[in-house]
């Protein structure tokens, strides 16, 4: 027996590979991207694995691996599935042939994400089986449980763990190779084209199918019962490790039943369940669906008995639950009084707000473009994109009025524009979310005639999810050299006016830049280019000089963390500098040292 202490993403990957999952894709996300990661560097070489350049490209391509009978696997962060929802909707009816997993980690809390939307609502939309786990040891074990479910019901199943499954680290027992069925290939059939009439046969046999599903649920080993009394806890995902622990401290008699696969909804083990109980407290971070789903059990079979949990105002509607959530929600329901000497004492850490890192050069574009705006007098909106970029709206830059989701902030643009064209629109994207989403959204600006600019920050890498290649980076994520897809050559393609590379770092020359794009009439674009800091070596690093005047527009204007107060002057921390040479363009006195000298 092998026992590996693995990250819940690196066991679920292990988990995969040991299912036998042949293709690999997704797009990356937190608390998502290590699990596609973990599998292009943990697989014998006999798993083709990729980065798609966007969620709903991965899913199709995950689809059409799974169409031949081989087992797929499609990784992405809960906003992810919404640009896959078209495939996704379509491939339940569709249905597959090999086993094919979407994996969609969900992000209560949240900690990176533009919304806390909750998975489990898709499966019930789409009519598709979802896996719930609780641990990361849990959900090595499961995902070859949704694989084998997939094939039976020739369904794809999702799989959706959260943050505190993603990220927390276990000792996980490797077991042997699950035995798959040989690939049979792609048999042509009118089933795999969706037709009307196929569609509505297709409702009727995937609604069939889920009282089945729900039947199979019932009998599953991640769905339990523990316990007896009159009081009832319902358990779901990551909060189920704490319930139970926090039960096992407790003298009450309560009934746990802990619920791993939400829908479709096992109801025949959740009737047995609520059998004599007289109140039930329901446990499950994000939206309510286990608790609906409960409320609507007892109007069936009419029960009555007293659910509660978010609905009723026992448990936060919102977040993350903690221990401490978990444990204050299961002692009031019992009438238990927390013991205040065993409260465990939480350490009280300081709010550090996001920040661009010091030597970021999206830094220098962010000020090369306020200062070119200051300068033409001219009044401007900002539009966001999610990524690093996104983190040009902390002050000093305070560059950043939208932010509504990947690729919005060209669109968005050009909505504002059609309204107010007193001011101009600049929008801001990084160069995989142009692959991503950008190009589309380019593509409508050139045809419909926009007046926007658009200012791609590109810095040859996925920076926010940890360095992911993309289309223009030159790389495949099986190590392969592919040839660059030339951001400035698709948007000559896409028909763009004016386009103007530039070294964000090279003050001047961005400056003018931008001052030339924003005088364009039409669809403009500046692309800055200038690599991250994570994938080059730091330069000379700066210093202040004798002849600092202690003014503090270095500090004031750009907002480095590299730089500080120290004893009422202003210091450049060794360190953290990387020699990007920004703050020795804004010195009025020259009083910043470095390779520049
Ligand atoms: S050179 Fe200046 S702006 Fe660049 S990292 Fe160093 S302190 Fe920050
Ligand atoms: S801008 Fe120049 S003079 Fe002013 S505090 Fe910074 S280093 Fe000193």
């Amino acid at each position: 027996m092998k026992i590996k202490l693995l990250m819940g993403n690196e066991a679920i990957a292990q988990g995969a590979i040991r299912a036998g999952v042949k293709v690999v894709s997704g797009y990356p996300g937190t608390p998502s991207t290590e699990v596609l990661e973990a599998i292009a560097r943990d697989n014998k070489k006999d798993i083709y694995v990729e980065w798609s350049v966007n969620e709903k490209v991965a899913l199709e391509v995950a689809a059409g691996a799974a169409y031949t009978g081989a087992r797929s696997l499609v990784t992405m962060k809960q906003v992810g599935l919404n640009v896959a929802s078209d495939p996704l909707m379509s491939l339940a009816y569709i249905g597959v042939k090999g086993g094919m997993v979407i994996l969609v980690a969900d992000d209560p809390g949240p900690i990176s994400s533009q919304t806390e939307q909750d998975t489990r609502h898709f499966a019930r939309f789409a009519h598709l089986p979802i896996f719930d786990p609780s641990t990361p040891e849990e959900a090595y074990d499961m995902i070859g449980e949704a694989f084998a479910l997939s094939e039976k019901f020739s369904t794809p199943v999702l799989f959706r763990p959260t943050t505190q499954v993603c990220h927390a680290c276990a000792s996980v027992e490797i077991k042997e190779a699950i035995e798959i069925k040989e690939i049979e290939g792609f048999i042509k059939d009118p089933k795999w084209v969706i037709f009307p009439k196929l569609s509505y046969q297709n409702h009727i046999k995937i609604i069939e199918n889920e009282t089945k599903i729900s039947e199979d649920f019932s009998k599953s080993i991640y769905n339990q019962i523990i316990g007896a009394g009159t009081k009832g806890i319902v358990a779901c995902g990551a909060s189920f490790l704490p319930a139970a622990e926090i039960l096992e401290y407790l003298p009450n008699d309560v009934r746990l039943m802990k619920i791993s696969t939400p829908h479709p909804f096992p109801e025949k083990l959740a009737f047995e369940f609520l059998k004599n109980l007289d109140e039930v407290l329901v446990i499950e971070e994000l939206d309510p669906v286990v608790e609906e789903n409960l409320l609507r059990m007892c109007g069936k079979m009419g029960l009555k008995i007293h659910i509660k949990g978010k609905l009723t105002g026992d448990l936060p509607i919102a977040g993350k639950y903690s221990y401490e959530i978990v444990r204050t929600a299961i002692y009031r329901f019992l009438g238990e009084k927390l013991p205040l000497d065993n409260q465990a004492e939480l350490l009280q850490i300081p709010i550090r707000p996001p920040v661009l890192c010091a030597g970021c050069p999206h830094r220098a574009s962010f000020y090369s473009v306020k200062m070119a705006m200051k300068k033409a007098k001219q009044r401007a909106v900002f539009t966001g994109d999610i990524g690093c970029y996104t983190l040009g709206n902390a002050k000093p830059l305070d560059m950043v009025d939208t932010c509504l989701c990947m690729g919005a902030g060209i669109t968005i643009a050009q909505g504002l524009q059609r309204v107010e064209d007193d001011s101009k629109k600049i929008a801001f994207i990084g160069d995989s979310t142009f692959f991503h989403t950008g190009i589309s959204g380019i593509l409508n600006a050139v045809y419909n005639e926009t007046d926007i600019t658009v200012i791609i920050l590109d810095n040859s890498t996925t920076a926010m999810t940890g360095h992911q290649p993309h289309p223009g980076t030159g790389k495949t994520m099986m190590g392969n050299l592919a040839e660059k897809i030339s951001i400035e050559n698709v948007l000559r393609g896409c028909g763009v006016g004016f386009i103007k590379k530039s070294n964000p770092l090279n003050y001047e020359d961005a400056m003018d830049a931008v001052t030339q794009a924003v005088n364009y009439k039409g669809v403009s674009a500046v692309i800055f280019e200038s690599p991250c800091i994570a994938v080059i070596k730091p330069k000379t690093i700066s210093h202040i000089k004798e002849n600092c005047i202690g003014c503090k527009k270095c500090l004031k204007e750009i907002g480095c963390p590299a730089m500080s107060i120290k004893e009422r002057k202003v210091s450049i921390q060794p360190h953290l500098c990387y020699g990007c040479g920004l703050c020795r363009n804004i010195c009025p006195v020259n009083a910043i040292g470095g390779e520049k000298e």
